[in-house]
């Protein structure tokens, strides 16, 4: 086992990475820009190292800061969190080639499935099922327009390069073709540096389904069943549950089998997530994260394991402590999303927080890096906590949510709590009958 990692991440993220690793007895690094020098994860990390200015991409995103942090603390392994470096293959090449193990699977498959058209190659041929669309890359209009006549209308045209629901662009109908395929392409250029876009039948009313896998890097992989993360807004996820409501033990074991199979055979490492889109019972890939999830909480409280730990276990070269036949399914796990934001227009909303109640009690979770007095400095994401909860099952776990959600108090920044509050009280929420597409509508009438 490793003696010392570095934790090249902040907020609530490096907090769970220092938590697992104090667990297993293995020494942390913090690093920091200088507008988190007060900030929770310095605080909590054995040792801390300041790697730079408040711009991420002159501190958590400096590979040269990162790399020499890890020289000057000793420390053997990199846990990258997600986001920043998390699935930046060039940086797992540097890492490895100074001879520190990241935490994470390897350089070739962070490429793979970080470029959408290859990863879609790559689990067709794995015997994943896909959205039906173009044979890979789509070269130029007249290549678009081919497809659109076979694939029918409406359409999605993605940027291979495409994240954080950039690059993707909806087409209703042929004199729509021409503007989305120029637009996904432009902004796979200014945002991706790449071009090359492809496209996909525009689902409905699907709901996002996502299957937890996890392998050893040596073959062996499982699955950790799925989470439906259908609530979302700009295709941005904001609660998350786990088991799917809408997906039965067969079906779950199903697809489950399938995804396990295919990360086994490429030899995958660590956490990953099969990203689907669910529809009329069916399933359709359309993209894979190489890392750990903001959502992974809600997959652990179900199947009573902590991924953090696993990820450093296979990375230190040690077996996965669980085998497929040790994960059942215990109960319903809820988590959402709190952002420091001002509603309605979700506008970011740093500051200081002048008051500060966590819930707790039975099945409650509070991942978060907040504290009494703590300022949210303007420079980063605006995630600032998330509520998880458990229940025996999901009528208990929204219960427990909604009493949660009662006893939470951030003052001094605007949150998106009373959005939450809210949305305890809507009968969809309650049934777990919606797709991704409910909440937008939701949030145009209700805010
Ligand atoms: P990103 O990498 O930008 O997050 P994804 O490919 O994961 O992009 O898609 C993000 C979201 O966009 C999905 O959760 C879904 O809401 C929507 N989406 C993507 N592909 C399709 C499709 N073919 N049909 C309908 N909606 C889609």
């Amino acid at each position: 086992m490793f003696s010392k990692i570095l934790v090249a991440n902040r907020g609530e993220i490096a907090l769970r990475v220092i938590r697992a690793a104090r667990e297993m007895g293995v020494g942390t690094v913090a690093v920091h820009s200088t507008a988190d020098s007060d900030a929770m994860h310095v605080r909590m990390a054995d040792e801390a190292i300041c790697i730079g200015p408040p711009s991420s991409t002159l501190s958590y995103l400096s590979v040269p800061a990162i790399i020499s942090a890890c020289e000057i603390t000793g420390a053997e392994a990199i846990h990258p969190g997600y986001g920043f470096l998390s699935e930046n293959a060039q940086f797992v090449q540097i890492v490895e080639d100074h001879g520190i193990k990241f935490i994470g699977p390897s350089a070739e498959h962070i490429r793979m499935m970080g470029d959408k058209i290859t990863a879609k190659d790559t689990m067709k041929a794995l015997g994943v099922p896909c959205v039906p669309g173009s044979d890979g890359g789509v070269p130029d209009f007249e290549a678009a327009q081919a497809v659109a006549r076979e694939t029918g209308f409406p359409l999605i045209i993605k940027a291979t390069a495409g994240g954080g629901g950039k690059g993707m662009k909806l087409a209703r109908s042929a004199e729509e073709l021409e503007t989305a395929f120029r637009t996904a392409r432009s902004e796979g250029k200014s945002n991706f540096g790449n071009d090359e876009v492809y496209i996909e039948r525009y689902l409905g009313a699907p709901r996002h389904i996502e299957v937890q896998v996890f392998g050893d890097g040596r073959g062996n992989a499982v699955h950790l069943g799925e989470r439906d993360c259908s609530l979302q807004r700009r295709h941005q996820k904001v609660l998350e549950e786990a088991p799917g409501p809408a997906i039965s033990p067969e079906i779950r074991a199903r697809i489950g089998a399938t995804c396990a199979k295919a990360v086994a055979e490429i030899g995958y490492e660590g956490a990953g997530t099969i990203e689907f889109l669910y529809e009329n019972d069916e399933f359709f890939f359309i993209e894979m994260n190489t890392r750990l999830q903001v959502e992974h909480p809600v997959t652990e409280a179900i199947f009573g394991v902590d991924l953090v730990r696993e990820q450093i276990r296979v990375a230190a070269g040690e077996e996965m402590s669980f085998r497929q036949e040790d994960l059942v399914v215990n109960g319903h796990s809820i988590e959402v999303r709190i952002n420091a934001e001002k509603l309605p227009n979700f506008s970011p909303c740093p500051g200081k927080i002048t008051q500060y109640h966590a819930p707790g009690g039975l099945g409650v979770r509070m991942d978060s890096a907040l504290y009494d007095g703590y300022s949210i400095p303007p420079y980063y994401d605006s995630l600032i906590a998330k509520l998880i909860v458990h229940g025996r099952d999901r009528p208990e776990a929204l219960a427990r949510l909604h009493r949660a959600l009662g006893e939470l108090i951030v003052d001094g920044v605007d949150t998106t709590i009373p959005l939450f509050r809210a949305l305890m009280e809507e009968e969809a929420v309650q049934t777990g009958e919606y797709n991704i597409h409910w909440l937008e509508k939701w949030l145009e009438t209700n805010l």
